[in-house]
């Protein structure tokens, strides 16, 4: 006998649930309270979806039990995934340094194959349908959900998955509106706070590079405590940093608020020496050398910040001067003075406590009525694929595990 399953949001996660559910013979009716299925995921990778990434390892991801994760992501690691996907109607190949697209690089074209398949697959779309909350069935056995919707006001499931999403991008649909209510059933829910966000800081002269990139390695501290760094690409823009070099360390300023923190950019990495030994011996202006290690617009702002005049010769800089400046160029210091909000950060860290959950079957181990997919749960990967592989790995692993019981 089939079983009846209501599955709580149509994202990567609740679509791959539903699809291995129904595929494994069970009754899915998918709620999603947006008009259309997916519509995260349509903007993820600025529309070309960054699926997955080859470098997947529990060590990567802001996770309260990076042990749990190792579970969940052996079960399924990129290769499993990908063939799932392929199998799906949904090839998929990787850039050199390993991060994972589709072969059409359309998220519209992923999400309009999987609505298919969905279809195909007999799963009931109920859009536009907002779950109020949910409660135990009297008498116990399922759950009663009450609904905003276009249909009926209520409906009854066997097994109830949630798979709602974080708090991030809530205009997406991800809203966090559910988690009080898991409270309430008694799993614990660590506060979210926004991730994958710009951070906010002081620029002083920098300021004038606005929409200079460079890629860098970016560290924030609290006084000389290091407290995370990343390396890769960002953007100046008027309040402070965006982009991949950033962007995975902004939960710790949510995470670290109360602390005076500053944000380093150490510009050189492995081209320091290059700078060192061109202070040695180049023939030639300040301007003139830096040019060969940044963009003209940068050069007299870098060497403004270092109270240098771009016309010095090289040949003038004595020692202390030289050691200042490459120092400068390799942990060039801002005061930090914020992080982005939900609306503006791609993820949240937070949600249901992990090792409440099985880390394979993703049931609830409070309620065996009840799985938890997705980015509900207290996981966070950095930029580069790592968020998509978690939740289309923990659906599609949930899914599953109800055509095999025994997992
Ligand atoms: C701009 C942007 C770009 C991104 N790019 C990437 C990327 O390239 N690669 C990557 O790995 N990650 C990326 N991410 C992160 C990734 O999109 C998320 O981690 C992922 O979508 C989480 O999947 P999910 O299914 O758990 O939740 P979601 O995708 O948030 O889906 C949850 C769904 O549940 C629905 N829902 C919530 N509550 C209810 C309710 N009460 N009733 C009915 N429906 C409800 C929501 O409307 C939503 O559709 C990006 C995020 C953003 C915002």
């Amino acid at each position: 006998m089939p079983m009846k399953i209501a599955v709580i949001g149509a994202g990567p996660a609740g679509m791959a649930f539903a699809l291995a559910a129904a595929r494994g013979g069970e009754t899915v009716t998918l709620y999603e309270q947006k008009e259309a299925l997916g519509r995260k995921l349509l903007v993820t990778g600025s529309g070309r979806c960054n699926l997955s990434n080859h470098a997947v390892s529990a060590g990567v991801y802001t996770c309260p039990d990076p042990s749990w994760l190792a579970q969940t992501l052996e079960a399924m690691p990129p290769e499993a995934l990908l063939a799932t996907l392929d199998g799906w109607g949904i090839p998929s190949f990787a850039t050199p340094d390993g991060w994972v697209y589709p072969l059409s690089e359309s998220a519209g074209a992923v999400v309009a194959i999987l609505e298919e398949q969905l279809r195909n697959a007999g799963v009931i779309l109920r859009v536009a349908t907002r779950v109020k909350r949910f409660e135990r069935s009297r008498g116990g056995g399922g759950w009663k959900l009450h609904l905003d919707g276009p249909d009926a006001p209520s409906a009854a499931c066997d097994h109830l998955v949630l798979a709602s999403g974080g708090r991030a991008y809530p205009r997406l649909g991800s809203d966090g509106a559910l988690f009080p209510l898991l409270r309430e059933l008694g799993h614990t829910v660590r506060p979210p706070l926004p991730a994958l966000g710009p951070i906010y800081a002081e620029l002083g002269a920098f300021a004038a590079l606005k929409g200079q990139r460079f890629d860098a390695r970016t560290a924030i501290y609290a006084g000389e405590e290091l407290l995370g760094s990343s390396e890769g690409n960002l953007i100046v823009i008027a309040e402070g940093f965006n982009g991949p070099g950033v962007m995975n360390l902004s939960h710790l300023v949510g995470v670290h608020g109360s602390q005076a923190l500053s944000l380093s950019l150490d510009l050189l990495g492995t081209r320091r020496k290059r700078l060192e030994q061109g202070l040695m011996s180049a023939r030639c202006s300040l301007g003139a050398l830096l040019s060969m290690f940044f963009a003209p617009k940068a050069v007299p702002v870098l060497l403004q910040m270092a109270g240098l005049q771009p016309h010095k010769h090289v040949g003038q800089l004595n020692m202390r001067e030289g050691m200042a400046l490459v120092k400068g160029l390799s942990d060039l210091r801002f005061k930090v003075s914020g992080a982005g909000n939900f609306e503006n950060s791609q993820v949240k860290v937070g949600g249901v406590a992990v090792n409440e959950v099985h880390p394979v079957t993703m049931r609830s181990l409070k309620l065996p009525e009840l799985s938890l997919v997705g980015e509900v749960l207290d996981v966070a990967g950095p930029c580069g694929g790592y968020n998509l592989h978690f939740a289309f790995a923990s659906g599609i692993l949930a899914g599953k595990a109800f055509a095999a019981p025994g997992l």
